[in-house]
């Protein structure tokens, strides 16, 4: 048995307006991550067996290593269309947040097409301080992924029973991406009981894993030696440390969306390292990301130097200028954060 840590009455309210509609969008975050498109194909999945109209919108594309993911071909990319997401909108009853709680984390395109729209919103989302855009806020911090927090909400309804295999694993695939392979977040023994009822519905979590995890290009490899080599700086003294990467540097190995995933865990196996983080150069910024061990907020170091938030121990931000300027505000300002 699980703990019923969503409210109830939030339950009941999302129940009634998904009940009532035909046409429900979805949409996550911009750079979606396992957890966001997981938790979005998994909601999708469990609305469409109930004969909804379900249409799941991404600000932009989708890493390859979350492709296979069953229903992944049917997501609309709003960089790519934006007319078929603008009409699908206008038309729909719902709109579903899932995995963000701040209208900028859809990127400009998709929010400006939910102006004015009939819709009634619904968020479902584990990040801290949520805005109050939606009607219906289902926000549950302490749920280490969104995926979670789906099939949570799917049980409470009593609709365990229906969860097909697909809706399953994109949960499971959330799960293990917002832990890190169940590493980081991931001390909830209600975890462990999810995971055997996602297994009992044909979950093959080896299978999921290597999907995720085992797919690098050689590209993606001989950028991560080059990056742990050239490109990691180490400061010892505040037990951080700090990749980055220009867009000039990434041209020789033939970079698809997603290829730096990841790479931002990699100097926390250093011992005495708690914090890492990982600037790529963009064509119009640098995104940042960052990931620590313990009680190191990254959530609060990323709001206050560069505009982001997340998790106490995962979080991102951005930053709008060059990638040496970006290190050295980084620089002058942790010393405060650590002492
Ligand atoms: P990542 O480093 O994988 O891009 O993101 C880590 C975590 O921080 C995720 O939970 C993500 O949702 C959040 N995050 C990443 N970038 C931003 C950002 O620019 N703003 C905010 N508010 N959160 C972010
Ligand atoms: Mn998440």
């Amino acid at each position: 048995m699980l703990t019923k840590i969503l409210d109830e009455n939030l339950i009941q309210k999302a129940k009634h307006i998904l009940s009532r509609a035909d046409k429900v969008a979805i949409i996550a975050h911009v750079g979606p991550d396992g957890d966001a498109v997981g938790s979005s194909l998994a909601l999708a999945d469990f609305l469409m067996e109930q004969k909804k109209s379900v249409q799941v919108m991404l600000p932009d594309s989708l890493p390859g290593f979350l492709k296979w993911l069953p229903g992944a071909e049917k997501i609309l990319i709003y960089v790519e269309q934006p007319d078929v997401c603008r009409m699908f909108l206008e038309q729909a009853d719902v709109v579903v947040f899932l995995d963000f709680n701040q209208r900028k984390r859809m990127g400009g395109g998709l929010d400006s097409c939910l102006e004015g729209i009939k819709a009634k919103f619904i968020l479902m989302d584990h990040h801290p301080f949520p805005d109050t855009f939606a009607d219906v806020i289902l926000s549950y911090p302490q749920i280490a992924s969104t995926s979670e927090i789906v099939f949570r909400y799917i049980c409470r309804i009593g609709a365990f029973d229906e969860m097909s295999k697909a809706c399953a694993t994109c949960v499971y695939t959330g799960m293990m991406t917002d832990t890190g392979a169940f590493t980081y977040n991931s001390n909830n023994e209600e975890m462990y009981y999810i995971i055997s009822q996602l297994i009992r519905k044909g979950v093959d979590k080896d299978d999921v894993y290597n999907k995720v995890y085992n797919t690098y290009s050689v590209g993606r490899m001989r950028l991560m030696g080059f990056l742990l080599y050239e490109r990691m700086q180490i400061w010892e003294g505040l037990g951080a440390a700090v990749i980055t990467l220009s867009l000039e540097e990434s041209k020789p190995f033939d970079n698809k969306v997603g290829d730096t995933e990841g790479f931002v865990n990699l100097p926390l196996s250093i011992e005495g390292v708690m914090l890492s983080v990982f600037m790529r150069e963009d064509t119009d910024k640098i995104k940042i990301s960052f990931r620590s061990r313990g009680s190191f907020p990254c959530n609060k170091l990323a709001s206050e130097l560069f505009n982001g938030g997340g998790h106490l121990n995962a979080a991102g931000g951005e930053f709008y200028g060059s990638l040496q300027d970006a290190v050295k505000r980084l620089e002058e300002s942790l010393p405060s954060f650590i002492l």
